[in-house]
């Protein structure tokens, strides 16, 4: 069974790039349940340790969030919770030898770094706290010093074969071995998320490629943890107008997105397009757009990803709705249904749900609208001329051919009399349209004003 994850950290709201993270895991998993027919589980597990900066508030908006864009998931887990479980693992590994206590500070380290690049060496750990002794240790420890703790990496290549990159290789010699308790006895998210992507049996990973060389490592500790290594894809960051995208940026959330009326499926659409070289499909629902997904069609240039395109794609989610999700959508807002017809004549006008409003006041209200004396007097012409019967969509051009035949207007002077006189407005749907929605009476009150 395919078991994908999105690991969030609670510690600010959510941006594009999370929320792509998110769909990506989502999509590929749909689409695997499409190609073989089996159920997948989607773990939506928040990466919580840090205390300070996690906060119940981001936390609740990632739930909030992830039901907007309609993304289910089966099982939920709280890192903060699991602490009892890593540290177990972590006894093992250090029983093992494979974990190994380091007293350097913050400032020691930073200092060593410096050393090696001004020697054109590689800032690469260089494994002091290895070489202590017993005696060493008791001594620091007698100074008021608190060891951190750093996992042995093997010096060989790690390789595999990324659903985006293809295959990828790196030495473990080039790289530090990663810290995995803190001097303070926190976990840094490296050790925690490999013990329960293999606890939670994730088969699948994408994440962003900003987590590569994290993969190298967390490879490595799958192996000495006897874990399934997951398939990983790695897709390239979305860059944005401030350059790279993240919560620190100001990068637009998506609570922002939602109130200035973006659709769910709007940023689904693009989101699971950009970066490849297949056109925007205006797909209504998850499933739909699973159809098509494929994530070996992702290249590796960075997508640029500018919030602008969301608006510009969201009236083409919009205006294709069908009546029913309309009405849904409606529904949540707190709002009325709407008729068919209704929708058939404003759609085209509409950018987002919140358009609808005006024009139902514009249609279903008892409001007359002003016109000048001459067109007042050419309106009331035109409503003696109605044909008789209901108003269907071929009654406003037999309608007015005859109006045209017997007052001699044309063009604007015929139609745009009418408009002012039904609508009050410049501009908006088509009158053909229109006009069953707004019945004889009021076409008729409205004409004669
Ligand atoms: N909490 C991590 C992040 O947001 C998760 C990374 C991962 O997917 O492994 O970057």
């Amino acid at each position: 069974m395919i078991t994908v994850r999105f690991a969030p950290s609670p510690t600010g709201y959510m941006h594009i790039g999370n929320l792509r993270t998110a769909l990506l895991n989502y999509l590929f998993a749909l689409s695997m349940k499409k190609k073989t027919g089996e159920d997948f589980s989607f773990v939506l597990r928040l990466d919580d340790t840090d205390r300070e900066r996690s906060k119940p508030e981001y936390e609740q908006a990632v739930y909030e969030d992830m039901k907007w864009l309609g993304i289910p998931w089966n099982r939920l887990e709280h890192q903060s919770k699991r602490l009892a479980r890593y540290n177990e693992v972590l006894e093992d590994l250090k029983q093992r030898g494979l974990v190994y206590a380091c007293y350097e500070t913050a400032e020691e380290l930073e200092y060593k770094r410096r050393r090696q690049r001004s020697r054109g060496l590689p800032p690469v750990y260089d494994r002091a706290g290895m070489k202590l002794t017993d005696e060493e240790k008791a001594k620091l420890e007698a100074e008021g010093r608190r060891p951190h703790y750093r996992f042995k990496l093997e010096h060989k290549e790690t390789s595999w074969d990324d659903m985006v990159r293809g295959h990828c290789s790196y030495n473990g010699a080039h790289l530090s071995d990663p810290i995995v308790v803190r001097e303070d006895g926190t976990f840094p998210y490296m050790l925690p998320s490999v013990i329960d992507d293999m606890d939670f049996g994730i088969t699948h990973i994408i994440r962003g490629e900003d987590h590569v060389t994290n993969t190298a490592v967390q490879i490595q500790m799958f192996e000495v943890l006897g874990g399934k290594v997951p398939v990983f894809g790695h897709p390239p960051l979305l860059t944005g107008k401030e350059g790279k995208l993240s919560k620190r940026f100001g990068s637009v959330s998506s609570r922002e997105l939602r109130e200035e009326g973006i659709e769910p499926m709007t940023i689904a659409d693009l989101l699971a397009r950009l970066g490849t070289a297949d056109p925007v499909v205006a797909c209504q629902t998850w499933d739909e757009l699973a159809d098509h997904f494929d994530l070996t069609r992702f290249g590796r240039a960075q997508p640029h990803f500018d919030t602008e395109d969301l608006f510009k794609f969201n009236p083409h989610v919009v205006r294709s709705m069908p009546l029913e999700k309309v009405n849904a959508r409606l529904k949540e807002r707190g709002e009325k249904e709407i008729a068919g017809n209704f929708w058939a004549a404003v759609s085209p006008n509409i950018n987002k749900i919140a358009d609808i409003a005006p024009w139902e006041k514009i249609c279903f209200s008892d409001e007359l609208f002003s016109l000048n004396e001459d067109d007042r007097a050419f309106c009331r012409q035109a409503a003696a001329l109605l044909p008789a019967g209901d108003f269907d969509e071929t009654t406003f051009s037999a309608w007015t051919s005859v109006v045209k035949e017997k007052t001699g207007r044309k063009g604007r002077d015929l139609f745009h009399p009418l408009r002012l006189a039904l609508t009050g407005c410049e501009q908006g749907p088509e009158l053909k349209m229109l006009l069953p929605v707004l019945g004889r009476k009021k076409t008729i009150e409205r004409l004669q004003g």
